[in-house]
């Protein structure tokens, strides 16, 4: 696996100042397979020095330049598809169908939506005798997971660099090498030195002092929400700008009438897909008390097909595996019935797996329907009418994703309507990258993705006239 000993700071590859390191491991055979640095506070004062003396020249570079050089780098992502897919399997586990399709492919069509706003954009607007300017917000702080590692990335770096801020990125430290594949994208796509920047390292180290940082105008976080509420704090105290996307524990409700079996199918594979690790994932499947017995049975077929091993990967590292394995033996102490997959489900002996699991019997009070698992788990509960359905539904603290199944499309838009939630997939709907990402309650603060995202790293200035 290609690696870089060195961090990519104002437009060049520099050792980290204090020696440390952070080895990454294969969760598939827990092998090492690359060493890379773990940045100090020094390392980031002098990544948050290069993105703020790269920030005027920048945010002057008009939009339509800006637009060309995010093009380029869309082209670099795309060329480079196939070593992106093989960096993620290689540090996260997923299969390669999956990271081609998905970790590979969709930062390609982020960042390309990126080039076409940042040509098409109006960051001028008339508003009666005023002219209004969307400028730049400044310097970014940006720390990501390790789930999505380089849509996380390209999801805070594209918009920011399409509004005319500069960065410096902490990426998760279990997923550090695709990473370093994407400053070397930044680099090929001719971006100048010291707009994005490039600090490894560890979140109570790097991370903290990145969030801290005195010339970082805005902290854009993506991860738990322990974490997300520290950040939080942090730049309130420092009056500085923040966007949190965190937790998740999303319904998906199948009304009557709905589609059973292709509802049962989609909402299996959402919670089986990256096993399990996905903050929008739809671990609670809300059924109608008439057809929930044919549910269970569907969905437990439906599970078989997810072998771990192959079909589905490991967890990202072995707390992951442990922290899912204590999820899945609470369920079974709190009376949910394991329907597949559970505690004694054969896994690979090397790696760090987890057997796909569904609980049926799970009532709305209880830990498994209540806490983000972020392993390969599905809660199956039962409701009695749609009120039931509907009160569910919105009784965790997170609101970040959800999908209805109805017979026609006006039934489950209405009970969308009810959800507390910042994304609904109507009867199966597709993933937008236009569309805004985020969370509704303590599932985060601000929005990714399309103008949404983009206005994200803007602020206002009003000229009267
Ligand atoms: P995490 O600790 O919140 O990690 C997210 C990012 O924040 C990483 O880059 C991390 O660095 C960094 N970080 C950690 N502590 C920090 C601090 N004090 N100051 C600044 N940055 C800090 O998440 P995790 O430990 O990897 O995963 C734990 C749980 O979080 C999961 O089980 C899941 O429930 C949730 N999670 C949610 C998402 C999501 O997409 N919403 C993604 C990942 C995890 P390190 O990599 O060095 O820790
Ligand atoms: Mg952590």
């Amino acid at each position: 696996m290609k690696q870089h000993d060195a961090m990519y700071i104002d437009g060049s590859w520099r050792p980290a100042e204090g020696g440390g390191t952070i080895e990454v491991v294969n969760p598939a055979d827990e092998q090492v397979i690359a060493v890379v640095p773990a940045g100090s506070a020094q390392d980031v004062d002098a990544a948050v020095r290069a993105a703020r003396a790269a920030l005027p020249g920048w945010a002057a570079t008009p939009p339509g330049e800006r637009a060309d050089r995010l093009a380029a780098l869309r082209d670099q992502l795309a060329a480079r598809a196939g070593e992106v897919a093989a960096t993620v399997t290689a540090e996260l586990g997923s299969p390669l169908a999956f990271s081609t399709a998905v970790h590979a492919g969709v930062p390609v069509a982020v960042c390309g939506s990126y080039a076409e706003l940042a040509r098409t954009y109006s960051f001028e607007e008339t508003l009666g005798n005023s002219t209004v300017l969307h400028e730049p917000l400044g310097v970014v702080g940006a720390i990501t997971p390790w789930n999505y590692p380089l849509h996380q990335i390209v999801a805070k770096v594209a918009p920011a660099l399409a509004a005319g801020c500069t960065v410096v990125l902490k990426p998760a430290e279990d997923t550090p090498l695709v990473a370093q594949l994407f400053a070397e994208c930044v680099d090929a796509a001719g971006i100048p030195a010291g707009v994005f920047n490039l600090v490894t390292g560890l979140g109570p180290v790097a991370g903290q002092a990145l969030a801290e940082h005195d010339g970082v105008d805005l902290v854009s976080f993506t991860g738990s929400t322990a974490v997300g509420r520290r950040i939080g704090a942090l730049a309130g105290g420092a009056v500085k700008r923040v966007a949190l996307e965190l937790g998740g524990k999303s319904a998906n409700v199948i009304l009557p009438g709905a589609d059973l079996p292709k509802a049962v199918a989609v909402g299996v594979a959402n919670v089986m897909a990256n096993s399990g690790q996905t903050c929008s994932a739809w671990t609670r499947m809300l059924v109608h008390r008439d057809h929930y017995a044919e549910a269970v049975e569907l969905a437990t077929a439906a599970a078989a097909k997810y072998v771990p091993g192959e079909k589905t990967g490991p967890l990202v590292n072995a707390a992951q595996r442990d922290r899912v394995r204590g999820y899945v033996a609470q369920g079974i102490a709190e009376g949910a019935r394991v329907v597949a997959g559970g505690p004694e489900a054969a896994v690979p002996g090397t790696g760090y797996y987890v057997a796909p699991t569904v609980f049926a019997d799970v009532t709305p009070e209880m830990t498994i329907a209540q806490e983000e698992i972020f392993g390969p788990v599905l809660s199956i509960l039962k409701y009695e009418d749609e009120d039931d359905a509907a009160r569910i539904a919105n009784d965790t603290i997170y609101g970040l994703a959800g999908a209805v199944w109805a017979g026609d499309e006006a039934t489950a838009v209405a009970f969308a309507r009810r959800l507390h939630t910042g994304q609904v997939d109507i009867n199966g709907g597709r993933f937008n990258p236009l569309a805004p990402f985020g969370g509704y309650k303590q599932s985060g603060v601000g929005r990714e993705l399309g103008p949404h995202g983009l206005t994200e790293y803007l602020q206002t200035k009003s000229l009267q006239f």
